[in-house]
């Protein structure tokens, strides 16, 4: 494949590292470590590339799909992690040869607003909010972000609004995230791009299966993220060169190669916590609905970001809004309120009590703690880390290379091709 060929495939992808072994190709066991999307993904992928070879994917826990899950009561439905994906062919590819075309749809064009709370009220993010720090002051921040190892808010110089930014992707104030990490192709990260962004960009439309979204939209899947999960895990139980292992913790990729009796270049490691110095900032979610007269007052948007940390709730995101398929029964709304539980004292009580200050007076007809989840957290310098980073084992996954499931998705599609 020729070098523009492989950014008309994956995009802005080609800036962030494959930390990947090409030794990997030779070895007839291949072990995989964790079952989230990206091991999931990962056994799918090379499972259909190498019949002949005999794939382990190994989790911890006693299910599948990592973070991924969609809490279900009654005609209510609250994905605890990611619930949507913007953009991107790999996504659409593998929703496509999954054979769920028919329930990925773009979301309702009825949303478009985002707001973030400054100073006791809402105010709306749009691009034109990044002029509220001058286009001069903006333009030089971006310049001197090219250095590398610089956190959001030396990129974005308006801690409130980068830290909106940063809030609403990893739960994490924007001092404490990598810029380059975050947004490359601001920084210019990795290598070179052949064309400009708008070429890049028409070559790549044509090659959406399904639909072609427009720009800065979202897609998701009617039932749920845990639908993807669902059918990975089905197209996989179906390929007899796959076995999954439940609730086997493996401590690190040696000790995997040990018990599997394979070596290191045969381990696949997509699981959290390799890196020196790991750290991750953990929260609760909440399913809080609404009888829709009672919300009135909110206007339909994708959510509200919160950096103030004296508030509990650092995020609210209006589920029933945004997708095409419904979330809420008839007549209700559901928000999805993110709980860091460093701003937190852990009683649910107190979420509670700061509802009335986003949703007014009227009681919600349900409120209720739907689980916990952790995400790593990408302190300044991380791609610039895991670029130098060489490993006899392959290290796939959002706790190294990628945040969104875009990234994770598109990973896996690199390597089965460098394979
Ligand atoms: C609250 C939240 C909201 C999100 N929102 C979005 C969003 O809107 N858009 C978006 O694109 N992305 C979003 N994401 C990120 C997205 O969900 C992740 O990028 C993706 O799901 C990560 O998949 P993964 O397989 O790399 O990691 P994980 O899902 O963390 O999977 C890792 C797996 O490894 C297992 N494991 C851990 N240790 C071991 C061990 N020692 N041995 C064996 N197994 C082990 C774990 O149990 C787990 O199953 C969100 C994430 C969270 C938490």
């Amino acid at each position: 494949m020729t070098e523009l060929q492989d950014w008309i495939q994956h995009g802005a992808e080609m800036r962030r590292p494959l930390l990947a072994n090409p030794n990997l190709r030779d070895e007839q066991k291949i072990v995989i470590i964790g079952g989230g999307l990206s091991g999931l993904c990962t056994a799918f992928r090379l499972g259909q590339k190498y019949p002949d070879k005999n794939l382990i994917l190994v989790e911890k826990s006693d299910r599948l799909g990592g973070v991924i899950q969609s809490w279900k009561k009654n005609e209510w439905i609250c994905d605890l992690a990611v619930n949507a994906s913007r953009p991107h062919p790999a996504m659409w590819r593998l929703i496509n040869d999954l054979g769920l075309a028919e329930l990925w749809k773009p979301s309702t064009d009825k949303v478009n607003s985002r707001w973030v709370w400054l100073n006791n009220s809402k105010h709306k993010i749009s691009p034109l909010s990044l002029f509220k720090i001058g286009p001069l002051k903006l333009r030089k921040a971006i310049r001197n972000s090219r250095k590398g190892v610089k956190s959001v808010s030396q990129l974005i110089p308006h801690h409130k609004i980068s830290d909106a930014l940063t809030l609403g992707i990893v739960n994490d104030t924007s001092d404490n995230v990598d810029a380059d990490f975050l947004f490359p192709s601001l920084t210019k990260f990795g290598p070179i791009q052949p064309i400009s962004n708008r070429k890049l960009s028409k070559l790549i439309a044509p090659t959406y299966p399904i639909f072609q979204p427009k720009s800065r939209s979202i897609a998701s899947l009617k039932g749920g993220m845990e639908v993807l999960i669902d059918a990975l895990k089905e197209r996989i139980e179906a390929m007899s060169n796959v076995e999954v292992l439940l609730k086997q913790d493996i401590e690190s990729p040696q000790l995997a190669s040990e018990r599997f009796d394979t070596p290191l270049a045969s381990i696949i490691w997509t699981a959290p916590g390799l890196i020196e110095n790991y750290e991750q900032t953990s929260l609760s979610i909440f399913a809080v609905g609404f009888e829709q007269k009672h919300v009135q007052q909110i206007p339909l948007g994708y959510g509200l970001l919160i950096p103030d940390k004296s508030i509990p709730i650092s995020g609210i995101l209006h589920e029933s809004d945004i997708h095409y398929s419904q979330r809420a029964p008839e007549g209700h709304r559901l928000f999805r309120l993110m709980v860091p539980h460093e701003r937190w004292d852990q009683d649910d009580a107190t979420v509670k009590n700061s509802l009335p200050e986003f949703f007014g007076k009227n009681k919600p007809v349900l409120f209720e703690n739907i689980g916990t989840r952790i995400i790593p957290r990408f302190k300044p310098g991380h791609m610039d880390k895991i670029s130098k980073l060489s490993y006899d084992f392959t290290y796939l996954g959002w706790s190294v290379s990628g945040v969104s499931i875009t990234h994770v998705v598109d990973e896996v599609e690199r390597l089965a091709e460098l394979l």
